[in-house]
């Protein structure tokens, strides 16, 4: 299902199969994939399938949002020691590059000290 794809949109590629991803889950509502950029051992993106332009929107969906956490939870549980920062960059002046909206799993150590 890509429900409001947008042509324009990079992840929305992605989750059609139209760019390769490196997934590492997928259900009816969210896939996760490695950043092709990693800033962690363990840096994954978890992405809803419909677009959605930043956790704010998000947030009008609460169901979808703790389904994005509880899958995020899995994934540092899986790939890592369990403990992880999830953060969700919210408009560009706060960083946010792509705007499809996406939490970033940072785990596996080095974390407690250093910046993302
Ligand atoms: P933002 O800055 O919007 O929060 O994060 C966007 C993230 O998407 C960046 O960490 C960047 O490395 C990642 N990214 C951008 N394009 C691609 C891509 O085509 N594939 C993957 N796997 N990650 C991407
Ligand atoms: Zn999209």
């Amino acid at each position: 299902a890509t429900d409001h794809y947008d042509p324009d949109c990079i992840f929305c590629k992605i989750l059609a199969g139209e760019i390769p991803s490196d997934r590492v889950h997928e259900d009816d509502e969210v896939i996760a994939f490695k950043d092709l950029n990693p800033k962690a051992p363990v840096h994954v993106l978890v992405v809803p399938r419909e677009h959605r332009r930043d956790v704010r929107e998000l947030a009008e969906e609460p169901e979808l949002l703790a389904h994005v956490a509880t899958v995020a939870g899995q994934i540092a549980a899986d790939q890592a020691g369990g403990d992880f920062r999830l953060i969700f960059n919210t408009g560009a002046g706060a960083g946010q590059s792509v705007f499809h909206v996406h939490a970033h799993v940072l785990a596996g150590g080095m974390l407690a000290e250093g910046e993302m």
